[in-house]
């Protein structure tokens, strides 16, 4: 499935303010957000769940999260009243071949995240003509050249709404709107992933810096370097 030339130009016509309005309604039933409901999804999940809450809202629980971010994952869902929000998890049978012990991450990273993420989400694809996602350009020097409408080559598209806020923007929002905060975020965790490929980051370091420190891997698969 692929959007046409005219839904593609109307998405590429529209101001980066005015995308998930315009998204939302143009592809409604094509149309997915994928959350890790980390430091900074709340803001997202507020405007689409504004304009649409039965948006399905895709998270990839790949049975390696903080128990905070489950948490968190729940009262979020709870205070904007979304009602469509879909665990995508890893195959069992996968899981018990391929990482018996739960240990992939310790010595490749990139099979477990294939494992974990990549697959898991590979399978619902077929659902979906396009996919929201948080990214911004701010977040590391990987994500600068990314634009708000990207055109995959399967012919869907990701729509990045979010792509030209600030960390700074993105707080000044959150505490706007009153939103629940990651639990973490106060410990100095500004880019939340899984638990063992996640650390806080120090003054200075880029909000991604903490995830996979110390490794080439900048990006789960899910969403390669624009
Ligand atoms: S982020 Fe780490 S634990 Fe999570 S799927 Fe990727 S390698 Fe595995």
């Amino acid at each position: 499935m692929s959007l046409t030339e005219s839904e593609l130009l109307t998405l590429r016509d529209a101001p980066e303010g005015d995308l998930l309005r315009v998204a939302l309604p143009l592809l409604r039933g094509r149309v997915g957000l994928v959350s890790s409901f980390g430091a900074e999804s709340a803001v997202l999940l507020a405007f689409a769940a504004d304009i649409d809450p039965d948006l399905p809202v895709l998270f990839l629980e790949t049975r390696k999260h903080f128990p905070e971010t489950l948490a968190y994952r729940d009262r979020l869902v709870a205070h904007l009243g979304l009602r469509d929000v879909r665990n995508i998890t890893p195959d069992d049978r996968e899981l018990q071949a391929r990482d018996p012990q739960g240990q992939l991450w310790a010595f490749d990273t990139d099979a477990c995240c294939a494992l974990r993420k990549v697959e898991p989400l590979e399978r619902v694809t077929p659902d979906f003509d396009a996919w929201i996602t948080g990214r911004k350009r701010s977040q590391a020097l990987t994500r600068q050249g990314m634009r708000a409408v990207e055109a995959q080559p399967d012919g869907r598209v990701k729509l990045n709404p979010l792509a030209g806020w600030t960390p700074r923007e993105i707080d000044a929002e959150m505490t706007r709107r009153d939103l629940p905060r990651h639990p973490l975020t106060t410990a100095g965790f500004l880019s939340i992933g899984c638990a063992p490929c996640t650390r806080p980051v120090g003054a200075g370091e880029d909000a991604r810096a903490g995830r996979w420190a110390g490794q080439e891997k900048t990006e789960c698969g899910i969403h390669q370097p624009a």
